[in-house]
């Protein structure tokens, strides 16, 4: 991983997402697995990502808009089914059902409209079993059993995954397990990342992982079965020594108590590091977890590395990857792995690497 252009990239390790896709097919079989690459992927990339899923035997995609799905279409060809967890309105309901989209009907009205512009074709349907968020209210269930839709896939979505025992996913599990009685011949779909890291009973016929195939866990502590699969550098671009006193970025939030040495790298909150991880964050950079000192600008950050050996102009500090895991670098900036991959920066290179060669690289020029 050379011959890096001297500003912030992310390399994305396409053998660590494959693993990652393996290892949780493995844990849900005969439950089938699908892919979430909403978001552009979670900001690394929706085509790669989903071409990589697909190389692994992955049937089903899911994205949040149809203009996603186009996308994805265009770039891979047919083979998938890619679903459209927003649903459908007046406007892509004909689009949609022409281009073979699967919409995730979410109310009462998505699924009338449905019925009358694509009564033939699949969809899957949203059934909010107490998130409160997205999907049709459980009192709305038969009304759109008497529709006689094509429905080939009834989904919920947990809000409170976790670990051990929660009460709350319980019941969210036995609502569905109701609800979903209502389409006997569709599959049942109720769990994303945290659900397929939870038992047996709460993966059904097929998950929707989406943060844990990019590597971070849906649980905020780093889960030693997943490989971390991105990793975001930038170039230090100048070194220097204060005194005692002196202070450090604007606002002159950091004074130094001694002399220090200091290393100004080229990433900043317009690539996506939360201003939150100003004088609280950290980044991995000769052998060593170096502290973000003061605050974060646009375009920069400054790190201590008093202590450190020989640091180069042009060497590459870690923000996050496998010396410093997503999970760890977010949880320093009160924020999640979600955040800190979605919100990366358009100008944040992202390199795709298979098999310990660069693959592709998409960056602005
Ligand atoms: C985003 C999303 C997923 C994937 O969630 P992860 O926690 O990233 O695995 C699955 N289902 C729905 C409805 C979602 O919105």
């Amino acid at each position: 991983m050379t011959d890096t252009p001297a500003a912030p990239a992310v390399d994305i390790d396409l053998d660590a997402l494959a693993a990652n896709y393996r290892f949780i097919k493995a844990a849900v079989a005969p439950a089938e697995c699908a892919g979430v690459v909403k978001c552009d992927g979670y900001g690394l990339g929706a085509v790669e990502t989903a071409r990589t899923l697909v190389g692994e035997g992955c049937r089903n995609l899911f994205v949040t808009y149809p203009v996603e799905a186009a996308r994805l279409r265009a770039a891979l060809g047919p083979g998938a089914a890619i679903h459209v967890f927003n649903g459908v309105d007046p406007s892509s309901a004909g689009p949609l059902r022409d281009a073979g989209f699967v919409p995730v009907l979410n109310t009462l009205e998505q699924a009338r409209l449905w019925k009358q512009v694509a009564p033939a074709s699949a969809a899957t349907l949203h059934i909010d079993t107490g998130m409160n968020r997205l999907g049709l209210p459980l009192a709305e269930v038969a009304e759109v059993a008497r529709l006689s839709l094509r429905i080939e896939t009834v989904m919920s979505h947990l809000a409170s995954p976790a670990p051990g025992e929660s009460p709350q996913s319980e019941r969210q599990r036995l609502h569905f397990e109701e609800a979903a009685a209502a389409f006997p011949d569709a599959r049942r779909s109720l769990s994303a990342s945290g659900g397929a890291l939870m038992a047996r009973r709460f993966h059904y016929d097929l998950v929707r992982p989406g943060i844990a195939l990019y590597g971070a866990s849906p649980f905020d502590a780093p889960d030693p079965r997943l490989r971390p699969v991105a990793r975001l550098t930038a170039p230090v671009v100048q070194l220097r020594e204060i005194n005692a006193g002196e202070t450090v970025g604007y606002g002159a939030t950091f004074a130094a108590t001694k002399r220090m040495r200091l290393a100004t790298v080229a990433l900043g909150y317009g690539d996506g590091l939360p201003r939150a991880a100003g004088s609280r964050g950290s980044a991995f950079l000769g052998g060593a977890l170096r502290p973000i000192l003061g605050r974060v600008s646009m375009d920069l950050i400054v790190l201590d590395v008093s202590g450190a050996g020989a640091i180069a102009i042009g060497e590459r500090a870690e923000f996050f990857g496998s010396n410093h895991p997503a999970e760890h670098a977010a949880a320093a900036a009160g924020t999640t792995a979600y955040e800190l991959f979605t919100g990366l920066g358009r100008r944040v290179a992202r390199r795709y690497w298979r098999g310990g060669r660069l693959l592709a690289e998409d960056r602005l020029r």
